[in-house]
């Protein structure tokens, strides 16, 4: 019997710097950059979009020899039925097993080509842990119950007027030349949904995640890029020491194997990390004004301020959590200042 697979699940809503994190950890001896698997069958496998490295997916090599594992042929099936089990409405039943303590993704036929998926990545990179930056909480609730998988939960919180406004632009969903855009919510709809998955992430691991659960926002991630990284490669089980820091925010990147994700993926070299703050400047006073409101419950929880500018608590958003990996450490001054704006030419503006 194999042991099980360690995953690191980036968990959240989008736009919150997940692309960046999961990039950054690839480059971590023992770690594999997956990217959000849950898009393996449909996006790389029936749309043969790119690999982080560049090729068709089916031509990436890496790829092509966990393809060969894979029920490959059923793949739109499996998207489609995945589609279904994860579908928005079925939310209030599966956060009602979950505190029934019951599987909160009843189990379904295609789970064995899931299981499959996870075990033949770790099989053909040697990895340690392997990071899906999937997001979806439906979807880690699904993985989490799969045989031989050993979750780990990394929730990932942005200023919901900062994702509101990114979800706005206009973005090729594999860089500026892809005629096919990434989705564009209205800020309403942006606004709704961070709350939502942001609260039913809480709900599902913040208490009693069995792996652990670790939150961090993403404004003190960029405040404080090498500590930050280096606490969640620890929390991952991944050597801290052994992470692409070149200065306190600057990492080399190399080319992973992520599977669908933000475009900025696609990055190599040297690259600074550092906030993506035009939204302080360009995002409409209506529009901040219903993102605020819509999400008022969850920016008290989460420590970000009503007001435009007004600094968030220092040590805001601590986690509810096991005590062992929960933490929000020394990064968690939410109100030190962030980075530069637009005009940076690394600026993370995430998905
Ligand atoms: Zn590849």
């Amino acid at each position: 019997m194999n042991p099980p697979v360690r995953v690191l699940y980036l968990a959240g809503s989008g736009r919150s710097g997940s692309t960046l994190v999961t990039t950054v950890l690839g480059q971590y001896p023992g770690v594999f950059a997956a990217g959000e698997l849950r898009y393996l069958w449909q996006r790389g496998e029936v749309e043969n979009r790119p690999c982080g490295c560049g090729r068709p997916l089916r031509d990436c090599p890496l790829w092509r020899a966990v393809r060969r594992e894979l029920p490959v042929e059923r793949a739109a099936t499996i998207a489609a039925g995945l589609r279904g089990r994860l579908r928005m409405r079925g939310l209030p039943a599966l956060l009602r097993r979950h505190r029934r303590g019951d599987r909160p993704v009843p189990a379904h036929p295609d789970d064995a080509a899931l299981a499959g998926l996870y075990a033949a990545v770790a099989r053909h990179t040697g990895a340690r842990v392997v990071v899906d930056s999937s997001k979806l909480p439906p979807y880690g609730a699904l993985v989490g119950a799969l045989p031989g998988i050993d979750l780990r939960v990394l929730h990932l919180v942005r200023d919901p007027r900062a994702t509101a406004f990114s979800w706005r632009r206009r973005r090729g969903l594999d860089g500026d030349t892809d005629p096919e855009l990434m989705s564009r919510p209205p800020v309403w709809k942006a606004a709704l949904l961070w709350l939502v998955w942001n609260t039913v992430t809480v709900r599902l691991w913040g208490d009693r995640a069995p792996g652990g659960y670790l939150r961090v926002r993403y404004e003190d991630l960029t405040a404080d890029p090498e500590p930050t990284l280096r606490r969640i490669a620890d929390f991952a089980g991944a050597d801290p020491d052994g992470g692409p820091f070149t200065g306190p925010a600057t990492v080399r990147l190399t080319p992973t194997h992520s599977v669908a994700g933000n475009p900025s993926r696609h990055r190599t070299g040297p690259v600074p990390i550092t906030a993506d703050v035009q939204w302080r400047r360009d995002l409409s006073r209506w529009s901040y004004a219903l993102v605020t409101a819509l999400t008022a419950a969850g920016l008290r929880r989460f420590g970000y301020p009503w007001r435009r500018g007004a600094p968030g608590p220092a040590g805001a958003g601590r986690p509810a959590g096991d005590g062992r990996s929960a933490q929000d450490g020394p990064a968690a001054a939410g109100g030190r200042p962030v980075g530069v704006g637009r005009s940076g030419p690394a600026r993370h503006e995430e998905g």
